[in-house]
């Protein structure tokens, strides 16, 4: 292919050389053969079956005009074939009159006969055939194939001249991927997915035409514009679901559009592109939404969950995650006891440094890995119940959380037998606190799980009891033995006497249910003392204590609890 050759001539180049003349032919002939490989054909019909049977071999073609096939009609021809265009063509003739007309049919260059300095006949083919060979690789890895469209690389390296260009006007970069295309491929075959291609760019060049701007072409659907920023594109994506029936008939295409607007140009144009696209990718599953704006916030945080769910497995393995221990003390005697603790996740990764709860637990609620998390703290708690019990003669009861989710697992009131039990733990020991809005959502499925956890020997703690709003009657019917009362609660008793009304009520009603009370989130002594003297059992928070690593809370409770 001649694309694929080095432009310094060290292959020979092939020239087709069109003449009706036999004399003509000979002297073209013994010009070039020394220079070149020469084909030759006595006229127009003859040239273009060499040339549609050959193209690919041939570099350059010297067409005389006045033949029986006429040289411009050999000119019409190649101006139809793609293939054909990319053959530079050099019109021989002796007359100047017919110059202007060859040049409308795409003529590259002249030649006068009758032919006079062979040196320079052959210099002028060699610079024609070196300046198309140029620019044809250039438009090679330039342009999408479909589309002739910018790719991708060559997208971002004019979009970054666009900027050099116009340094004060404020750019948006989109983009713009037709929805389930894939599918569309597959159902409709890819003649069709092709066609839809080459429309929709036709019709995003058509969008920029009128304004300063790029457009380019990613893999598979998606398509890029870099332009002139512009407040609002809503109304994109019908135009292009409108102009686009003609060709998709009942195929109902629709779009997805990510946004950047006012891009920050020192911004590095392969980020700029990756930001926009998964702007494009968070609308994939949301059929109400067709266009997403940018916007950094989210991005990030959107990636950065992302990071966090990947790097799930290999922290669970190297054991990233530690257990926390909050000591729960019991108020109501003189002086106040250590009597338990609730078990809090820490995940400390060499990665992203201390990783807060707040921010893992409801992440890893929605894609499951929080059964596996559970497990592996349930296991571990019973593990160290054991240890304590082993190395210190204590008994230390845990409350675990346990996810709403983690409710649903088949198996889960054997699992939690199983890693009790095999640590020789009291059953009666171990804690499982679920948080009553849990039970709230979905009573029917939760209430007989949690009343099997419970029938088995466990104890069952409601978390964060007042936030959830379950009514008092079916309160009678939850299977529990601790409440805890909602952080909020206290919180907001410093600022809202009346709250104190309600966390003695709900001290009283726990009395009447034989449950016993526990308060959370207790950070002063006036708290303390209200509690205390309201009848609260047991008291968990900062005034007392916060969240201790392993090593520090065995250093506590073998110095409070011997
Ligand atoms: P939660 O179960 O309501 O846990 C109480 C939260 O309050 C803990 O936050 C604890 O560190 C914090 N806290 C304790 N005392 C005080 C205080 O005096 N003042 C203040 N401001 N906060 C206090 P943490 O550890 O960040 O946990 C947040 C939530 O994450 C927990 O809320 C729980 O829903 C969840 N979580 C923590 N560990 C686990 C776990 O092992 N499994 C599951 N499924 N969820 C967990
Ligand atoms: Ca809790
Ligand atoms: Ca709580």
């Amino acid at each position: 292919m001649a694309n694929s050759k080095s432009s310094n001539f060290s292959v020979k180049r092939t020239v087709l050389v069109v003449d009706d003349e036999e004399i003509n032919l000979e002297i073209m002939s013994t010009i070039l053969e020394d220079s070149f490989n020469v084909l030759k054909a006595s006229d127009g019909k003859e040239a273009i079956d060499i040339l549609l049977k050959e193209e690919q071999k041939i570099d350059i073609v010297l067409l005389d005009i006045f033949m029986p096939m006429d040289g411009r009609d050999v000119l019409r021809v190649r101006q139809e074939n793609k293939k054909l265009k990319r053959i530079p063509f050099i019109v021989c003739t002796s007359d100047k009159n017919i110059e202007e007309e060859c040049f409308h049919l795409g003529v590259n260059d002249f030649i006068k006969k009758p032919y006079e300095n062979p040196d320079i006949i052959v210099a002028r083919i060699k610079r024609m055939i070196e300046l198309y060979e140029d620019r044809s690789i250039l438009k090679e890895v330039e342009r999408d194939k479909l589309t002739n469209l910018y790719n991708i690389e060559f997208f971002k390296k004019y979009a970054k001249q666009f900027d050099d260009s116009f340094p004060n006007l404020p750019k948006d970069m989109l983009a713009i991927s037709i929805n389930r295309f894939r599918l569309i491929t597959e159902l409709y075959g890819r003649e069709l997915a092709d066609k839809l291609l080459i429309v929709v760019s036709n019709l995003l060049g058509q969008c920029i035409l009128n304004r300063n701007g790029l457009l380019g072409k990613d893999t598979g659907s998606t398509f890029l514009i870099y332009c002139e920023h512009q407040d609002d594109y809503s109304e994109l994506p019908g135009v292009l679901t409108r102009s686009l029936k003609e060709v998709s008939g009942d195929i109902n295409v629709t779009f997805m559009i990510g946004v950047y607007p006012n891009v920050d140009p020192s911004i590095d144009k392969d980020i700029v592109v990756e930001r926009t696209k998964a702007t494009a990718d968070t609308i994939s599953n949301d059929f109400t939404k067709v266009v997403a704006i940018y916007n950094q916030e989210n991005q990030e945080k959107t990636l950065h969950r992302e990071e966090l769910i990947d790097a799930f497995t290999q922290a669970l393995e190297e054991e990233q995650f530690k257990l926390y221990f909050q000591p729960k003390y019991q108020i109501q005697c003189d002086k106040p006891f250590i009597s338990s603790a609730e078990v809090l996740i820490r995940w400390i990764s060499p990665k992203f440094g201390f990783v807060s709860p707040g921010e893992f637990i409801n992440l890893f609620e929605t894609n499951g890995l929080i059964g596996k998390l559970d497990a592996y703290i349930m296991k571990k708690s019973a593990e160290y119940m054991r240890s304590w019990k082993e190395k210190y003669g204590l008994e230390v009861p845990l409350s675990i959380n346990l996810s709403r989710v983690d409710i649903y697992r088949p198996n889960l009131v054997e699992e939690i037998i199983g890693y009790v039990d095999s640590n020789d733990v009291s059953r009666d020991k171990y804690y499982i606190e679920i948080t009553e809005s849990a039970f709230v959502e979905d009573s029917e499925s939760v209430v007989p799980i949690i009343e099997k956890i419970k029938e088995n020997g466990f104890k069952i703690e409601i978390d964060d009891f007042g936030s959830g709003y379950s009514s008092f009657n079916s309160l009678a019917d939850l299977p529990f033995d601790v409440l805890k009362i909602d952080m909020g609660f206290i919180r907001a008793m410093d600022r809202n006497p009346k709250v104190k009304g309600i966390i003695k009520m709900i001290i009283n009603l726990a009395k009447a249910m034989d449950a016993i009370t526990v308060a959370e989130g207790v950070e002063t002594k006036e708290q303390y003392e209200f509690l205390k003297e309201s009848g609260c059992d047991v008291i968990q928070g900062y005034y007392f204590s916060k969240p201790l690593p392993l090593n520090e809370f065995e250093e506590l409770i073998t110095k409070e609890m011997k």
